[in-house]
């Protein structure tokens, strides 16, 4: 009795898929409709006013990333270039927009950056950082009387979006367009990601264009629930480009080009 009602259960619930499939048109109408009750709104229109853009700013004053080519912290030069483009970004009228500093040890800070834009109900995350390169591609030279390290192989920023992210179509339309406002200023992105030199640190380039990867390991790009962009906005460890990444001209020119990529976004959405 009971293997057979198991049995005529099972072949129930083979069949049931089946019995599903061949519902008369009327009821695969109401099917329908019910599936489209339960889907997520569409995103509302932009209102830069209203439109919450948290800057993350990489790294904390604990845990500070990488060391430039003149011993200077990546975190300070995230922070400045952060704060910059959360200025022009409230200038040109997204009023909501925040610079995110985060303390702490470096992954437990992940997780509150996250939480921190979720909580929020961030519209968009964008991380920024400044580059350097693996370790066994360092050089050494002396700055400030100091033995000191550095990397002229590689320059340029570079854009990462991660496929787990649920907004993904999203973070990489804005990638794309920030990619393309930056590559119209003249800069050229870093291309070595794409090369089997770069070992763990190589990645799909989404866009060869522009210079967009394939990141989706990333906690602040995977597990935001917003679009969520990463800027690598230049290589501190190659000894001119840390230079360039330290003048106000580069520092505005990539503020102004955030500033055209995000008004580009919101007008389209
Ligand atoms: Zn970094």
């Amino acid at each position: 009795m009971n293997i057979s009602w198991r049995i005529t259960a099972a072949i129930a619930a083979a069949l049931f898929p089946l019995l599903v499939s061949s519902v008369d048109d009327g009821q695969a109408a109401v099917a329908r409709r019910a599936a489209r009750a339960i889907k997520p709104p569409a995103p509302e229109p932009c209102d830069p006013r209203r439109f919450k853009i948290i800057l993350d700013v990489g790294h904390t004053s604990e845990s500070q990333g990488a060391t430039s080519a003149r011993n200077d912290v990546e975190f300070g030069f995230n922070l400045q270039l952060a704060k910059l483009i959360g200025e022009r970004l409230k200038a040109a009228g997204f009023a909501a927009t925040r610079v995110l500093v985060t303390d702490g040890k470096a992954r437990a800070s992940l997780l509150k950056r996250v939480g921190t834009a979720n909580d929020a109900h961030a519209d968009f995350f964008l991380s920024i950082h400044h580059d350097s390169v693996p370790d066994k591609m360092l050089e050494t030279w002396e700055f400030d009387g100091a033995k000191s390290y550095f990397s002229d192989r590689f320059s340029g920023h570079s854009l990462f979006v991660s496929e787990r992210n649920p907004r993904f179509a999203a973070s990489l339309a804005f990638a794309k367009l920030l990619g393309r406002e930056l590559k119209e200023k003249g800069l050229q992105y870093a291309g070595q990601y794409a090369l089997p030199v770069m070992g763990r640190y190589r990645h799909e380039l989404l866009d060869k264009d522009v210079g967009v990867y394939r990141y989706d390991g990333l906690v602040v790009l995977s597990q935001t629930r917003s679009a969520a962009v990463l800027l690598e906005a230049g290589s501190i460890i190659n000894r001119d480009e840390e230079m360039a990444m330290n003048s106000p001209e580069r520092r505005e020119l990539i503020a102004t080009a955030v500033v055209t990529a995000m008004r580009s976004y919101c007008e389209r959405r």
